[in-house]
């Protein structure tokens, strides 16, 4: 999406993301050059569709896949500032994002040349018609092939028509991922779990090989084949902004995860890169702040 934000001094400054965006963005730091990191969504023809895929590709992230749709243009989102406290505006109804999934054909290609594929959450709300649908089928067919299919259910609530909806979508995307990458917050409250072992169980009884559980100062709890590890975290005192502290991690931990196939190696980089990307203002922090 297109991000307007408010500085201090009333102008406003232009960026890009959302939460998909933001994890293929700090994927692509943990890669090295020879692997690539392709973003796969739906934009516009017009100059700000042009500018966001030429962000896209200046942060070598893959723009070959997306697809154009004349009639729609990119979502955009506002971040307003009083005396601190962040709030934010949505104009996304008639985004390009929404038909992402019409194009079975389109999408399938996508998906078929990746190895790792993550979506999220937001993704499923966004989708018009049986959008939603017509995913969660080509991803459990990716899963089948072997692939892996990360997803973070990432609940939002004011992107869904009602809780129980938004409760049986988000079960039938966690049905067709290999990996379940939740936050431990969003799911207590949302799915009323009372340990991160519970939402652990809950998310395997649905099929999931693995879950990365994220818990903010507590770190997080990594579930694979091999047992449940805990990843412990120095607490960061002083949290500058929150933004994009599960998708920084997430894409650290597909990244590194891919190269080493040590998860408990790749929980620990990822912890490492969501602490430093707290200490920074916005979702999409300089790579000269990445921990070495
Ligand atoms: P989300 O942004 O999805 O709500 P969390 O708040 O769980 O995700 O944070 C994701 C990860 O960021 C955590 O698993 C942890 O590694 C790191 N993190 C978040 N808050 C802190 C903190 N105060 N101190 C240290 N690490 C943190």
């Amino acid at each position: 999406m297109v991000e307007l934000k408010q500085s201090e001094g009333g102008a406003l400054q232009l960026g890009f993301a959302g939460d998909t965006f933001n994890t293929a963005y700090y994927a692509r730091l943990e890669m090295p050059d020879s692997w690539a990191v392709d973003y796969y969504t739906c934009l516009g023809t017009d100059r700000m569709s042009d500018d966001m895929v030429a962000f896209m590709a200046d942060n070598r992230i893959g723009v070959s896949s997306i697809c154009r749709i004349a009639e729609r243009q990119v979502g955009l989102y506002m971040i307003h500032l009083n005396n601190g406290e962040r709030s934010f505006s949505y104009w996304r109804s008639n985004s390009a994002a929404r038909l992402l999934a019409q194009d079975r054909a389109r999408l399938r290609a996508a998906i078929d040349g990746a190895d790792v594929i993550l979506f999220s959450g937001i993704t499923l709300a966004i989708l018009e018609g049986d959008g939603a649908d017509t995913l969660v089928e080509e991803l459990g067919w990716a899963r089948d092939a072997g692939k892996t299919v990360a997803f973070d259910p990432n609940i939002r609530p004011r992107l869904w028509r009602d809780q129980q909806e938004m409760l049986r979508v988000l079960e039938k995307g966690a049905r067709a991922a290999s990996m379940v990458m939740p936050s431990y917050d969003d799911e207590t409250t949302y799915f009323g779990d009372a340990s991160p072992e519970a939402t652990i169980a809950r998310y395997r009884d649905w099929g999931a090989r693995d879950v990365i559980l994220k818990n903010g100062e507590h770190g997080a709890l990594i579930a694979t084949a091999a047992g449940i590890t805990p990843i412990a975290v120095e607490k960061v005192e002083t949290v500058v902004d929150t933004t994009g502290a599960g998708d920084s991690f997430n894409g650290a931990f597909l990244a590194r995860y891919a190269l080493s196939g040590d998860a408990v190696e790749a929980a620990g980089r990822a912890a490492r890169v969501a602490a430093a990307v707290i200490q920074h203002h916005g979702a999409l922090v300089d790579p000269a702040v990445m921990p070495v």
